[in-house]
């Protein structure tokens, strides 16, 4: 989520109407999604359904939405109720913005139970499966890392080693309470501050993604910056096709994230480091790589891309095992442009 567009802040432009268009491409990653458009009235038990796709930004990043429905009007009002859930979700869990809850509740006591919404407590739960099978490789709990790191992306100097000292020892899951029964969190170290920056847009896509098949249009898709949550197939065939740094796939109910250092690093003393953090070290990634996930929600592809993208292709088969209905894909080289 780029420093430029605070979370929080983004509303919604006019919606743009975009009939058949053929080629989504995806803003982070380098990806694009290709929907074939409406079928043939004989392939198609429901030929009076349009296509319509909206663009906006949300969460600091390019949204998409596409959707089937009637007519404009009806397709209009379900995107932009998938909107108002994304920026919902985004006065939530925003580490940008020091109003939303998390960042409050990041400010209160520290080891005192605090009461928490619903959805916080939701995406804390789905984080510490993530955090737990990656052995801490993935863990939303490194916001005081990510703040020092977000300086030394912006100054091209590394962090202060004092300071380094300090967010390392800040950052842990195992400081992050969740009593999910009685709606409240504990955090039990000073200084901690929750980042979902690697969790968070796929969170939002399949949210928005449930309001609009809620509404009655379950053969749509949500893009939230490099991070995509599908449903039903389009009408007439049998998913999304997906361009991917691997190749297009094809997907319904799923989602898909690509993660890695291909358009934010930074050169310090000669090596470039990537803005996905090794929380082992508290610096970024200087490892090449892009990592594709599919899997059956846009929060958990969005989570072990960025997992496997710190752990490599050693961490592949644990996080599979954790997680049976994902698939992982490591492109090796370089994609980390280079002057
Ligand atoms: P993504 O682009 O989904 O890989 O997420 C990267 C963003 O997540 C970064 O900009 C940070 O805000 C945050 N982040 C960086 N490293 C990690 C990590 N190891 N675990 C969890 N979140 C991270
Ligand atoms: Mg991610």
């Amino acid at each position: 989520m780029p420093h430029a567009h605070p979370l929080g802040i983004a509303r919604w432009p006019r919606t743009v109407r975009i009939v058949a268009a053929l080629l989504i491409i995806m803003a982070a990653a380098g990806c694009a999604v290709t929907d074939p458009g409406v079928a043939p009235a004989s392939d198609n038990p429901q030929p009076t359904r349009d296509r319509f796709e909206y663009a906006t930004i949300a969460m600091g990043s390019k949204c998409r939405v596409v959707l089937h429905a009637e007519t404009e009007a009806i397709a209009a009002a379900a995107a932009a109720k998938a909107q108002a859930e994304i920026e919902r979700l985004t006065a939530i869990l925003s580490d940008y913005d020091d109003t939303s809850e998390a960042m409050r509740l990041v400010r209160g006591p520290v080891g005192v139970w605090q009461d928490a919404s619903p959805d916080l407590i939701d995406v804390l739960q789905k984080s510490r499966t993530v955090w737990e099978a990656s052995e801490g490789l993935f863990d939303p709990s490194l916001g005081s890392l990510t703040r020092l790191w977000r300086e030394s992306m912006r100054s091209g100097l590394a962090p202060d080693p004092a300071h380094l000292a300090t967010a390392r020892a800040a950052s842990s899951f195992e400081h992050v309470h969740i009593d999910a029964a009685a709606g409240r969190i504990r955090i039990g170290r000073a200084g901690l501050i929750l980042d979902f920056g690697a969790i968070g847009k796929g969170y939002a896509a399949d949210r928005a993604l449930a309001v609009i098949t809620g509404l009655g249009h379950p053969d749509a898709l949500v893009e939230l910056g490099g991070d995509l949550a599908v449903g039903a197939a389009p009408p007439g065939h049998s998913g999304w096709t997906v361009q991917t740094p691997g190749g297009p796939i094809e997907i319904a109910h799923a989602g898909v994230a690509t993660s890695g250092p291909t358009f934010r690093f930074v050169d310090i003393g000669g090596v470039r480091y990537s803005h996905i953090l090794d929380p082992r070290t508290g610096l970024g990634l200087t490892t090449p790589g892009t990592v594709t996930v599919t899997a059956p929600s846009g929060w958990l592809a969005d989570a072990l891309a960025t997992a496997a993208s710190v752990g490599g292709p050693a961490c592949i088969a644990s996080l599979t095992r954790a997680f049976p209905g994902a698939s992982i894909r490591v492109h090796e080289g370089d994609p980390i442009p280079r002057p």
